[in-house]
Formats: structure tokens, C-alpha cells, sequence
């Protein structure tokens, strides 16, 4: 039975990697029928973020990322919130030290500052506690037993970390980058039980992705380094490891570097799934008007794709088809572009009463009214496929809703032909009279007029047009008047063209 789980911290917002990180558990463990966990890692208690677990949820549901287990509804396996575990973890860390794996250490910040100044001096990267200087430090391994048993009794700056062995080659198979190995000289003696008694994230983690049976680690590739030290771990433990899948990283969408949280506001669009209002603030995919499945198929082809040419996949052919030797080794580059072109095409495809459910309350923010939801729906029909996000129903046809402003002044200029005012005026008659108002009759009208007059279509429609809409982008013109409706039409033509005139 598959067991995947997702484990964000709550330190903040999630970001839209985390968001690709818990969509490949979901879909490999709805491919597989098995669990999708969430367990939310809180252990850090300097870096918790109120309103940050919510927000995660917030954030599944809205991407309809189903979990099978966590915090709220519960299950087998639980507490799932790493806090409520913390008298669990103690005894795993015991072990370890028995065992000779692992050691308590007493080194002050001073104490730490004065190895890492040291290690520069000798010409060292990295300060690293390891091999090289744990017997110079304060610890139960280069103490007697009566002074570790005095700084134990004392309190102070206790910690327990991990014992690398000094000359090993600790390596694992990944499922995306095959054999990894790192050489242990390269890891340092992590911590893995606090002063106050809390793991950190590496003790918490192995112990939970054991306890909870959990059979693939799906996680970002920055966790890919600190995989050797779960490695020992599972090993000191006696525990066979789960397997590791290590996501690519997601990239800029220029220059080099991963996908930043402030590229977001650098580059003018969302890099979370929802807006966040904290210390900092960022925009969210869902407030700028896009569609979460169009979101949810962009982001399942950043690190992955099915090996066919195609693109639009709904939330169950992703199911199908997602397979885990099929995520790419390269970083993925975020393209926004890719992004507004799913939401584009998930827009198009909607049903018109689905997307009113979504667009009547932006509709209601900008204090936009409509007589019914057939307004609402003829409306939507005519505007879908010339938005790029639900926001743009509001912003782009406006003049569905109040006067257009001229937009394409120059295009109105150069069309208006004074000689031309006469038949403005004549059709706006012949609009009046008009029993029916629907779009062909409206066409009709304007159609006949044109042929009987001899005139030709750029010498009335692009006026007329602008009149409407104030833009030459608009939808079918004669939908657009039959939906507004008869009297609004013609006051619109009448002082469109009062207006053009005098451009
Ligand atoms: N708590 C880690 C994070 O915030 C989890 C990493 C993992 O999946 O092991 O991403």
C-alpha cells in the first residue's frame, strides 16, 4: 500500500513549489490507490507562523487535493501536527545515543562563533561540527562522565546531535536521479533533539515517515543533501527507508537561480497559490483570476510530462497518466505565459454557469450590476474567450456594465467621415423601431442599412463599435448590443457619436 505524504512547515505562506511537491504525492498516490497524508512540521517554534496551516489547507482544498489523513480530520496514524507528537521523538534519540550514534553537546553560541572563526582562519568553506572538531568542542564525547554529568544536571545549551562516521560513503537510490552518494566528510553532526526537549526536523521526520509507514519521500531537491543524514539515520534506527523521489528544482523564469518568493512582486505575477497578508504581503494565483485546474495542470508540468504532445489534461487524465519515472531530472522553468495560456484554454472550456459562480461576486466587488443571470451568461459566452483570467471578465468588459470610455480614439478619428452622420442617425431610428432585439436582428438592421445605402462595413462598423465599447477589441458586436439591450444601445451610438465627432 502507497503512503505519501506531504510535510510542509507552517513557517508562512506555501509556496507554489510546495503546492507542485503536495500535487505529485496527491497524484501518485491517487495512480496508485493509495494515501495522501498531510503532516504538518511545527517543530521549529522560532519560525511558526500563525494562520500558516490554515493557509495550507486552504490552499489543498482550493487545488481539490484531497488528503486522506491530517491534522483536522484525523486517522490511523496520528496527532499529525509534529507539536503534539514531541514526547514521541525523545526516546528514538535515546536510542541513537545508547547505541554510540549520537552524543549530547553543551557549546555555547560563543562557543559555535569561536569554531566557525577558527575554520575560516584554517582556510575552511564550510564550518561544519564534524569528525574534524568534535573532540575539541564541549560534548559528552570529549568530556569525562562526571563533567557531562554535571553540564547534564546544570541545564544549560543541551543538545543532542548525530554521530557521522568519519570516512563514508552513504548512498541511496533516487528515483528521479538514480544512485546519489554523498561522502560523510561532506555532513555535519546535525542536531536532532533540542534543549527544550524538541526534535528537529531531521529526527522528527525519519521517525514520522516510519511510524506513519510511509512508503516514498516526494520532496523538493533542496532536501536531496540532507537525505544522507536520514540515511544514517534509518540505518542507526534499524529501519528500512522509504524510497526518495527528489522534485527538480523550479526555476526563474529568467536568468539563473531558483523561483524566489519575491520574484512574485519582481517580475508582476503570483508565485503563491493564495494571497497572503502577513509581515510581507504577496499576491495569490486564485485573487488574480485564474482557474485552480488550469493552475493545477501548469504546475503538474513543471518537473513532469506524460512523453505525448499533450497539454490539457483534467484532474483524472493527470491521475492516470502521472507516473514518478517521469519527472525530469533539469530545473523547471516557471513560464507565466504557459501558465495564463492554461487558464486561457480551462476558461474557454468552462461551462458559462460555472465561471458566473466565480465571476458574479468580482462583478458585485467592482460594483457592477446586471439585471438576471441570463445578462450573466450572455455575457460570459461573449467575453471567455478573450480573457486570460477570471479578473479580466470585469476589468476588459466593463462596458457591459457603464459607458465605455474611447479607448481607440485614434482608429474613431480616422473613421468618423462627417458625411457619414446621417446614417448614424438613420440607423438609430431604424434601431428603435425594431420590435425584436436579439443578435441577428440586431445584425440584420445594420447589415441591410449598409447594403441599401451602398456604404461599405469599414465606414459603419468601426464607429458603431466604438460607440458600444469603446474598443475595437470587443466581442461580436451585434451580441454585444442585443445584450445591453435595445435603448442602451442606441443612447450609446447616439452619444458615441456626438463624441467621436468632436475628437
Ligand atoms: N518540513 C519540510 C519542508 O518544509 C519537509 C521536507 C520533507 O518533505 O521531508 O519542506
Amino acid at each position: 500500500m502507497v503512503r505519501v505524504r506531504f510535510a510542509p512547515s507552517p513557517t508562512g505562506p506555501l509556496h507554489i513549489g510546495g503546492v507542485r511537491t503536495a500535487l505529485y504525492n496527491y497524484l501518485f498516490a491517487k495512480k496508485m490507490g493509495g494515501k495522501f497524508i498531510l503532516r504538518i512540521e511545527d517543530t521549529d517554534r522560532n519560525r511558526f507562523v500563525p494562520g500558516a496551516e490554515e493557509y495550507i489547507i486552504e490552499a489543498l482544498n482550493w487545488f481539490g487535493l484531497e488528503t486522506d489523513e491530517d491534522p483536522v480530520k484525523g486517522g490511523p496514524f496520528g496527532p499529525y501536527r509534529q507539536s503534539e507528537r514531541k514526547e514521541l521523538y525523545k526516546q528514538y534519540a535515546l536510542k541513537m545515543l545508547e547505541d554510540g550514534n549520537a552524543y549530547y553537546a553543551f557549546d555555547s553560541a560563543e562557543d559555535l562563533e569561536r569554531m566557525r572563526e577558527e575554520a575560516k582562519e584554517n582556510g575552511k568553506h564550510v564550518a561544519k561540527y564534524d569528525a574534524s572538531v568534535r573532540m575539541q568542542m564541549k560534548n559528552s564525547l570529549s568530556l569525562s562522565v562526571e563533567e557531562t554529568e554535571s553540564l547534564l544536571t546544570k541545564g544549560e545549551n543541551i543538545v543532542m546531535r548525530l554521530k557521522i562516521p568519519a570516512d563514508r560513503r552513504i548512498g541511496f537510490e533516487d528515483v528521479v536521479r538514480n544512485d546519489v552518494s554523498f561522502d560523510s566528510k561532506e555532513l555535519d553532526d546535525k542536531v536532532i533533539l533540542k534543549g527544550d526537549g524538541m526534535p528537529t526536523y531531521h529526527l522528527a521526520n525519519i521517525v514520522d515517515d516510519h511510524l506513519m509507514e510511509i512508503t516514498h519521500v516526494i520532496r523538493g531537491e533542496e532536501w536531496l543533501s540532507s537525505t544522507a543524514h536520514h540515511i544514517l539515520m534509518y540505518e542507526f534506527m534499524g529501519w528500512v527507508p522509504p524510497k526518495f523521489v527528489h522534485l527538480p528544482l523550479i526555476l526563474k523564469p529568467v536568468g539563473q537561480g531558483k523561483l524566489s518568493k519575491r520574484d512574485g512582486a519582481k517580475f508582476g505575477f503570483p508565485v503563491f497559490p493564495l494571497e497572503w497578508e502577513g509581515e510581507e504581503t504577496f499576491s495569490g494565483f486564485r485573487e488574480d483570476g485564474f482557474d485552480s485546474d488550469a493552475v493545477k495542470n501548469f504546475l503538474a508540468f513543471l518537473g513532469w510530462n506524460p512523453g505525448t504532445e499533450q497539454e490539457i489534461f483534467s484532474s483524472s487524465e493527470l491521475i492516470e497518466s502521472f507516473s514518478l519515472e517521469k519527472i525530469v531530472k533539469a530545473g523547471a522553468r516557471f513560464d507565466i505565459d504557459k501558465a495564463r495560456w492554461y487558464n486561457q484554454q480551462y476558461i474557454i472550456a468552462k461551462d458559462n454557469s460555472e465561471i458566473g459562480e466565480i465571476v458574479s461576486p468580482l462583478l458585485k466587488n467592482a460594483n457592477f450590476t446586471y439585471p438576471n443571470e441570463a445578462f450573466l451568461h450572455g455575457f460570459i459566452e461573449l467575453m471567455k474567450e478573450r480573457v486570460e483570467s477570471y479578473n479580466d471578465f470585469a476589468k476588459k468588459g466593463y462596458y457591459f456594465f457603464e459607458q465605455p470610455i474611447i479607448e481607440d480614439e485614434k482608429i474613431a478619428r480616422k473613421k468618423w467621415k462627417d458625411e457619414n452622420e446621417v446614417h448614424f442617425k438613420a440607423l438609430e431610428e431604424q434601431l428603435r423601431t425594431s420590435e425584436e432585439f436579439d443578435p441577428d436582428t440586431v445584425q440584420n438592421i445594420i447589415k441591410t442599412y449598409i447594403a441599401e445605402n451602398a456604404l461599405s462595413f469599414g465606414a459603419i462598423l468601426p464607429i458603431l463599435r466604438i460607440a458600444i465599447s469603446g474598443t475595437m477589441k470587443g466581442p461580436d458586436i451585434f451580441g454585444m448590443m442585443s445584450l445591453i439591450g435595445q435603448e442602451e444601445s442606441i443612447k450609446r451610438l447616439r452619444s458615441g457619436v456626438q463624441k467621436i465627432k468632436t475628437l
